[in-house]
């Protein structure tokens, strides 16, 4: 299954994806399975009963599809109760940096309101001057859990989609904690849609690909991951509560803008960044410079 989330005009609602530029909305299902489906997102994903039936009805026969260009494509998960990121999470960025691996996560906070969608502008404020992207798979949960093992892990996780830690370099070395260059508004573009787990299969085999202006600038795999998925999410859920909804962010590989040799290549007004990961779909973002008041 794929989900994806999208608005016409006002209108906000999700469906699903039959191919990679159509979809059927969640109220067309509803229709033919004589059943509710939650409006909110979130709500939906750890109802397993219910996902296996608006499974069925999605690959049965005989609904409308609509165009994926008819409408304006969300975040998956358009208003999660929190994003997790980890850093220093691939093995050949830690070798690019000259760094140790680390022998416990590292990870940081990234605000909802971050969140912006697959093909909608990076806001570049002004106040910031030197910009980066870090394409990322990210892992999105499906029910609420606490102190989970690792072996346990894969059941509270709904799938995996695409996210892109867009990082303010000067601000984020200058306060020597991530929070402030991390957080503005535009600095969380994902999608495009959620991959349910069952059709990714195994996420630490995908290829991994970041572009600028379709220049290839990381291009790794996600078994490059120090912390594997299992790890990840039952070392987050051992400090808080995990929520149906949640986004955790894996980590970068190596070829941010910054790390370039002999000089850092960061993000200007114009330029175009797209993440692809092999199962999981690209996410095409255009960088715009802030408007003035
Ligand atoms: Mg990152």
């Amino acid at each position: 299954m794929r989900i994806v989330s999208y608005s016409v005009g006002d209108d906000e609602d999700y469906g699903f994806m039959v191919s990679n530029t159509e979809f059927i909305p969640r109220y067309f299902v509803e229709e033919v399975l004589g059943h509710g489906i939650p409006r909110d997102v979130r709500e939906l994903l750890p109802d397993r009963e219910l996902v296996e039936l608006v499974e069925a009805a999605v690959n049965g026969v005989g609904l409308e599809k609509v165009s994926l260009d008819s409408v304006h494509v969300r975040p998956p998960i358009p208003d999660p109760r929190k994003i997790i990121c980890l850093g220093l999470n691939y093995m050949d960025h830690v070798e690019e940096l000259g760094a140790e691996p680390p022998d416990d996560l590292v990870i940081f906070l990234k605000p909802p309101t971050a969140l912006t969608g697959p093909f909608d502008p990076i806001i570049k404020p002004r106040m910031v001057k030197e910009l980066d992207y870090e394409g990322e798979m990210a892992i999105v949960i499906a029910d609420r859990c606490k102190d989970v093992e690792p072996t346990d892990a894969v059941h509270h996780i709904f799938g995996y989609m695409v996210f892109n830690d867009v990082s303010a370099r000067d601000i984020q070395f200058k306060d020597g904690q991530w929070t402030r260059g991390k957080s503005f508004d535009t600095f969380a573009p994902a999608g495009p849609w959620i991959t349910s787990k069952e059709e990714v299969g195994d996420p630490h085999n995908l290829r991994i690909i970041t572009r600028v202006n379709r220049e290839v600038r990381q291009n790794s795999s996600t078994g490059q991951m120090i912390f594997k998925v299992p790890s990840i999410v039952s070392g987050l859920s051992r400090v808080m509560t995990l929520e149906p909804g949640d986004i955790i962010a894996t980590g970068t590989p190596p070829g941010v803008g910054y790390s370039w040799r002999p000089k850092p290549r960061l993000l200007k007004p114009g330029d175009v960044v797209e993440v692809w990961i092999e199962g999981l779909g690209a996410i095409r973002n255009q960088v715009v410079e802030e408007p003035r008041a």
